[in-house]
């Protein structure tokens, strides 16, 4: 995708805050963090979203989380970590290159991931899950 921004950095052909680098994934400092140490992990090769990336690169990608959260935590004083992967401009996406954020949360950091739960309704669960079951 030539006109790509994380094409560009994942490749190195734009520099880039890199904490990690393998033959897959480049792992970065993000531009707009939204807590100290908020990193993404970019794949090299180009999908848009979770639905067009191959399911073992996906696996890959966690498998990477795992291990730079687990350094990260070593050196930054944080109490948590979310990790969170926006698919679609209604999800919040605005870049469309797959990548996972990696949000380390400090004690009353302020950083709005949370909603109000709502109620699952008897008819709407048996719904979702009589038709999502189809395709399982
Ligand atoms: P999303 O909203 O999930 O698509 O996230 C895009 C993220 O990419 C945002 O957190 C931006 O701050 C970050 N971002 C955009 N451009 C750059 C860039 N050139 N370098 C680092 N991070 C970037
Ligand atoms: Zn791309």
């Amino acid at each position: 995708m030539e006109s790509c921004i994380f094409c560009k950095i994942a490749n190195g052909e734009i520099p880039s805050a890199t904490l990690y680098e393998d033959e897959d994934f480049r792992v970065i400092l993000d531009l707009g963090p939204a807590s100290r140490g908020h990193a993404l992990i970019l794949p090299k090769e180009h999908y848009k979203d979770l639905y067009e990336i191959p399911e073992e690169l996906a696996a890959k990608a966690m498998k990477t989380a795992k291990k730079v959260v687990t350094a990260m935590t070593k050196v930054l004083d944080c109490d948590g970590y979310n990790l969170v992967q926006n698919n679609g401009e209604a999800a919040g996406q605005t870049v469309f290159h797959f990548h996972m954020h990696l949000i380390p949360r400090y004690k009353g950091d302020g950083v709005g991931l949370t909603w109000k739960p709502g109620e699952l309704e008897d008819k709407t669960r048996d719904k979702i899950l009589a038709e999502i079951r189809k395709y399982l």
